[in-house]
């Protein structure tokens, strides 16, 4: 039974040390789980330690909840404490505002560490070892060594550069050994700055002038890094990241911190994470992440979409404090409700790995739809596609039944590298994805950085609202240092497949005009050099409400629309589709985005083009059927949604045909 109250606190100056201690030794006698949640942070109400991190005063109002047989008991006495009546008021005695807020049906209760709530991220259930990353990210002030001390000091940094370069060294044998080339090229080129002199020189300079080891390097590095992001040429810019990283790395030796790099996971966890940046993800060994817990990220934020992607469980947005994440050992992970237990006890953790089981029955029980041709009544074919990031994915998309590619993400692959990718390099990887699937069509679409997809170096300065700044087609049709060499090399890959190029953030019909003038200007450069091109299919992205208000207009332009529900969503509701807080207005189902989805539909039919969708809402059984009762022919998920989807898509037919 889960019982949930108001209450608002009438203890003298609220729950510091003492009232904190007696409030936790008083839930200890229950068996229940009890919590306190204020805001969006929660803390067990049997540790004082996490009560008093909530810093709840006097007179302000926390919501308390108890999960066990024994809830109504510790609910009515611990509401009486809180309220000021003491440790045996009852809750008549006490002044305390309490309103039954939902009453649950009754479950065992889940017992071990913290109940930590989120959203889901991503379908199923983990339980196992936990990897903590979180980053401490204070600045150390500098301090002044005495003369006496220099020598010692130099020595400790110096000591510091050799332990970085042997851990870049054992990462490099390990990965050399996993054949990731890419991986190989950035530790031997992040190895070689370590040494610099331009980094090391001058940071030895200021510990001989007696600044302390640790804030030399960060004064130097993180200034030499700046250097590096104010250089007007792209590729040159990305090396600042590396710098950055280098000097953070160096500075949490030399102050003793625990060294958190995501190159030490090494066995299969679940991760916990404060942020998870696009960058962190695409060096994170996905095939060891069995779940994923982030406080930070929404249902729709790159960190769920990469999860599912992988079929990895995965919480985000989960409310608690940081600091209560650092200690945790293990988890018991459920992504589709969208909590997790930390450090659970026996009980909870066979009761997960049960729940476990039975997901992956359910799973297995569609898996039988993956490789049908889904029909509608009608007998229009709808195109079930993979959305991926990269040319790894190409098998685990074709075998989950990837009618095609409906979205290729080309900017995971420009995080990934020690520099951006050349068009050589671009040309391999999406001829490489055009062969595996023709002749199945592929969409590949331009590079789309900016928003919660920064790439350092290229993205430029940091934005007020990066969201509604220069990303996307923006940035690009700037850069055509940047751009020229993705449209050289997918329309030298076309002659591999079915390409089909989209624009991103489209908001304007000269945005289109340029693009389409850049891909002819491209095409007329290669001709002249003799290179071989390919046919293609230009479309765009309907993920601007301007764009889906002008769907009409736009349609003349482009062979096709994708609808990007996910970014349609945050940008129609004008709510953040990172932040947790605002799930409740980032829903794709509010009458208002499904009127922009069904507006970019009509725009398209009545232009006679096809329209399909690759946010997150095109893997969402609930609303396949209005999508395909809108005209949409293709739908393109994450690839551990395409069975279901198919199924929903078959079902559709079958039940309006017997209605
Ligand atoms: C979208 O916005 O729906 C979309 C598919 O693009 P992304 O999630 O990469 O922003
Ligand atoms: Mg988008």
């Amino acid at each position: 039974m889960i019982l949930e109250q108001r209450v608002t606190v009438m203890l003298d100056e609220g729950l510091h040390a003492r009232p904190a201690a007696r409030l936790a030794q008083m839930a200890k006698t229950f068996a229940s789980q009890v919590d306190i949640v204020k805001g969006d942070r929660t803390a067990n109400a049997k540790s004082t330690v996490k009560i008093m991190l909530l810093t709840v005063k006097e007179g302000e109002e926390i919501l308390l909840r108890a999960d066990g047989a024994d809830a109504p008991a510790a609910m009515s006495e611990l509401c009486a404490f809180l309220g000021g009546g003491g440790a045996n008021g009852t809750m008549a005695q006490a002044e305390t505002k309490v309103e039954t807020l939902a009453e649950a049906a009754p479950g065992p209760a889940e017992g071990g560490g913290e109940r930590i709530t989120g959203v889901c991220g991503s379908e199923g259930v983990a339980v196992g070892p936990a990897f903590v990353y979180l980053l401490d990210r204070t600045m150390p002030a500098p301090r002044r060594i005495v003369p006496s001390e220099v020598e010692a000091e130099l020595l400790r940094f110096r000591n510091a550069v050799l332990t970085l370069c042997r851990a870049l060294d054992e990462a490099t044998v390990q990965e050399a050994d996993g054949a990731a080339a890419a991986d190989v090229q950035v530790f031997a080129a992040i190895r070689e700055l370590a040494q610099d002199v331009e980094l090391v020189g001058p940071i030895e300079e200021r510990i001989a002038a007696c600044q302390d080891a640790a804030s030399a390097t960060f004064d130097v590095g993180l200034a030499l890094a700046d250097r590096f992001a104010g250089i007007d040429d792209a590729y040159f810019r990305t090396r600042a990241d590396d710098l950055r990283g280098i000097t953070r790395r160096l500075g949490d030796i030399l102050l003793g911190r625990r060294d958190v790099d995501l190159g030490a996971f090494s066995e299969p966890s679940i991760l916990v994470a404060g942020e998870l940046s696009a960058l962190d993800l695409a060096r994170l060994p996905m095939h060891l992440v069995t779940g994923l817990l982030t406080t930070e990220g929404g249902p729709t934020s790159h960190v769920a979409i990469i999860a599912r992607a992988f079929g990895v469980p995965a919480v985000v947005g989960a409310r608690v404090a940081i600091d209560a994440l650092r200690a945790v050992r293990s988890l018991a992970l459920d992504g589709t409700a969208g909590y997790a237990i930390a450090d659970p006890d026996a009980e909870t953790q066979a009761r997960f790995r049960q729940k476990k089981a039975e997901a992956d029955e359910a799973r297995q029980a569609v898996e039988r739809f993956a490789h049908v041709e889904p029909r509608t009544r009608d007998g229009r074919l709808i195109e079930v596609a993979a959305n991926i990031g990269s040319a790894a994915e190409v098998d685990a998309a074709l075998s989950s039944g990837a009618m095609g590619v409906g979205l290729f993400r080309t900017e995971f692959m420009f995080m990934r590298g020690a520099s951006l990718p050349s068009e050589q390099e671009q040309y391999r990887t999406y001829a490489k994805v055009l062969s595996a699937f023709a002749p199945r069509p592929v969409v590949i679409r331009t590079l789309d950085i900016g928003g919660d997809k920064p790439l350092s170096g290229v993205s430029g300065e940091a934005e007020a609202n990066p969201f509604l700044g220069w990303r996307g087609i923006r940035m690009c049709l700037d850069q055509p240092d940047l751009f020229d060499p993705q449209l050289r090399a997918l329309l030298r890959a076309a002659v591999h497949g079915r390409l089909r190029i989209m624009f991103p953030m489209i908001s304007d019909i000269s945005e289109v005009l340029a693009a389409k003038a850049s891909l002819a200007a491209c095409r007329a450069a290669l001709e002249a050099e003799g290179q071989d091109t390919g046919p293609v299919e230009v479309g765009i992205m309907i993920e601007t409400p301007a764009a889906a208000l002008c769907a009409r207009e736009l349609a003349g332009h482009v062979d096709f629309f994708s609808i990007g529900t996910n970014d349609l969503t945050q940008y129609t509701m004008a709510a953040d589709r990172t932040n947790a807080r605002l799930a409740r207005l980032n829903r794709v189902d509010h009458p208002a985005v499904l009127r922009m989805i069904e507006l970019a539909c009509a725009g398209a039919l009545e232009a006679g083009i096809w329209v399909g969708v690759c946010g997150e809402a095109a893997g969402d059984v609930a609303l396949i059927p209005k999508l395909l009762g809108w005209g949409v022919t293709e739908l393109s998920m994450s690839v551990s949604l395409i069975p279901r989807a198919k199924k929903a898509v078959v079902e559709y037919g079958q039940g309006v045909a017997a209605a």
